[in-house]
């Protein structure tokens, strides 16, 4: 179970436009943190520099103690299981759609998926079976079904971190009560971020950043933000 860290990271997309101005937090390994903040606040820079698709300009990023300037895309790609908020599914099986996170598309290893409880509750919870078709000709899923699809197909994977990008965003307020609480669950034993801008998708986290401008303006547990502790 990896750690996060930012330490006091620097970077604009442009030069002489600065969008982070010396963040530094940590998601201590195995904790659950919120990143909330108004659009254009740099939450979702955050995402992509974890990815590396691009580097900080100053300051430095550490997964598990190690500088990630030194570690491939692909290995990110497998350390970290992102939730976006728009998840794309293939015009394929829900099977398939699911079995790609692990098998990269070429087998169909949905009961193996299923066996892991997580996973399954996600699945279970799919109102059609895995041989139905996703997309064009098939079925039409829900917002909310589809975003089911797409947290299974991160989980299969079983990346130490997980990383919510605004994943229940566009998602009507039962809908992502009902799935937070399956993400509850799951993120139980994995360091997870969660970058919204809504406050109803953070009540799960041990921690709350709140960002804006580029910055930390606060953070602490519910209780201390609302001043109650
Ligand atoms: P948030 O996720 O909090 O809404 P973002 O991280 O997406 O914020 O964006 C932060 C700032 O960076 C915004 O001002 C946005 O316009 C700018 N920005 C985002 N992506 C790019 C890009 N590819 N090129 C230039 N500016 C960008
Ligand atoms: P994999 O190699 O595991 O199949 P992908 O090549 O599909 O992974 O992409 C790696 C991850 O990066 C994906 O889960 C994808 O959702 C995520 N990703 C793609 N574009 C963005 C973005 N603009 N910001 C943050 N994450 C992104």
């Amino acid at each position: 179970r990896p750690s996060i860290v930012f330490d006091n990271v620097w970077f604009g997309y442009e030069p002489d436009r600065e969008i982070l101005h010396g963040l530094s937090f940590e998601v201590e390994a195995g904790s659950r943190v919120a990143i909330v903040g108004p659009s254009g606040a740099g939450k979702s820079t955050i995402a992509r520099l974890l990815f590396r698709f691009y580097d900080p300009q100053g300051g430095q990023i550490l997964i598990d103690g190690q500088d990630i300037k030194g570690v491939t895309q692909k290995s990110l790609r497998a350390a970290i299981g992102i939730v976006p908020q728009d998840s794309v599914l293939f015009n394929e099986s829900i099977g398939y759609n699911i079995a790609y996170g692990r098998d990269g598309a070429t087998m169909l290893d949905v009961e193996a998926a299923a066996r892991d409880a997580a996973i399954a509750d996600f699945i279970n919870r799919l109102p059609q079976g895995f041989d139905t078709e996703v997309g064009e000709r098939g079925l039409k899923l829900s917002g909310g079904e589809k975003q089911r699809v797409a947290i299974a197909r991160t989980l299969v994977k079983n990346p130490p971190i997980l990383l919510f990008d605004e994943a229940t965003s566009a998602l009507d307020s039962r809908t992502e009560q009902d799935i937070l609480r399956t993400l509850r669950s799951v993120a139980r034993d994995r360091t997870t971020l969660s970058i919204a801008h809504r406050l109803s998708t953070i009540v799960d986290s041990d921690r709350i950043l709140v960002m804006d401008q580029g910055k930390l303006v606060e953070s602490g547990s519910h209780l201390q933000l609302l001043k109650l502790d």
